[in-house]
């Protein structure tokens, strides 16, 4: 029987993993390979305080921090969590592991383009960002793709920075808020091309360009970009813990201040969770308290 299992190493797990070392708990994680999750696919953070530089370098820190407090490692999948008492977690070994406190840290999966070049381009000139890698293109040409929230308020972030922004959505209206829809509509930077869905990304070494074809005379159009934002929304999986937590309507995992998810001793943080703002940052601290959380429950500490 573990303390406390983390699942999940990106910015979230890794630093619930710190935090759990340093209360010297029996914690484990259980990682699949890609160590640092999403903040690794991000080449230049500005917006992490006291640290600016690649992604992937911020993650190894995390990583060494990590190790140094002792945590174990496990490399799997875990494909189910029950809870009788205490939780028993399936690996897609076919191995059960038990723990009385479980920190769900997996993160979420983009949703993808699947058009010719976004494999090629990921990181040279297309994101799925613009939060994150809006600042990067001041006075270029630009492209945001979607149709909801994040990608109407993405392009009226970018309009500030940006030379110009195209917003490519598939259909004839917007999914996003009505207010927010106007103001890109008034934003003269901003020109908004509808029905229109995106079928490649050109480039040599970075992104020169993206088509578009037209939903209704298939006629393709080449906008001459430097840089390309997916916002075409995101999946968080949440089948594992199903009956387990809440989810919002956007599937994301209902928590509250403390990260406590409706199951005492199952916390929820970063990526996966209803709190709006997906940075590493905020991951990093949702980590924090969660194993802080974790502690005290594994321990029988009062609040
Ligand atoms: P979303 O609401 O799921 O919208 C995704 C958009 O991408 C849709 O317009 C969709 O088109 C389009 N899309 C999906 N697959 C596509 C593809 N293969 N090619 C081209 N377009 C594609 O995602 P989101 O904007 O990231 O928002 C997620 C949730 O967070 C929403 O509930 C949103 O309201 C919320 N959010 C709120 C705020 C805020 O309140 N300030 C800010 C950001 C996000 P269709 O319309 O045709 O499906």
């Amino acid at each position: 029987m573990e303390d406390v299992i983390i699942i999940g190493a990106g910015a979230a797990g890794l630093t619930a993993a710190i935090y759990a070392g340093r209360k010297k708990l029996n914690a484990v994680l259980v990682t699949g390979p890609n160590i640092g999750g999403e903040t690794n696919s991000t080449n230049d953070i500005q917006n992490y305080p006291g640290y600016e530089g690649p992604g992937p370098e911020l993650m190894k820190k995390f990583w060494a921090q990590a190790k140094k407090w002792g945590v174990q490692v496990k490399e799997a999948r875990v494909t189910k969590v029950t809870h009788a008492g205490h939780f028993t977690l399936e690996l897609d070994s076919g191995e059960k592991m038990e723990s009385r406190a479980v920190i769900l840290c997996y993160g979420r999966e983009r949703r993808k383009l699947n058009i010719p070049g976004e494999d090629q381009f990921f990181g040279r000139g297309l994101s799925t960002c613009t939060t994150c890698d809006a600042p990067l293109f001041p006075n270029k040409d630009t492209v945001v793709i979607g149709g909801g929230n994040s990608a109407v308020e993405g392009a009226l972030e970018l309009a500030r920075i940006a030379r110009k922004v195209y917003l490519v959505h598939r259909r004839d209206r917007f999914r996003a808020d009505e207010v927010t829809v106007e103001k890109a509509r008034a934003e003269p930077k901003i020109e908004i091309i509808l029905n229109a869905s995106p079928a490649e990304i050109k480039g040599d070494k970075f992104v020169k360009s993206l088509v578009v074809e037209d939903a209704v005379s298939k006629e393709r159009r080449e906008l001459p970009v430097q840089g390309i934002f997916s916002e075409i929304g995101w999946e968080t999986h949440t089948g594992m813990v199903a009956g387990l937590v809440e989810t919002n309507q956007a599937g994301e995992i209902v928590v509250d201040v403390l990260l406590r998810t409706k199951t005492p001793g199952l916390y929820a943080c970063g990526d996966l969770t209803s709190v709006p703002y997906k940075q590493t940052v905020i991951s990093a601290g949702h980590g924090a308290v969660a194993a802080l959380e974790a502690y005290k429950f594994v321990t029988g500490a009062k609040h």
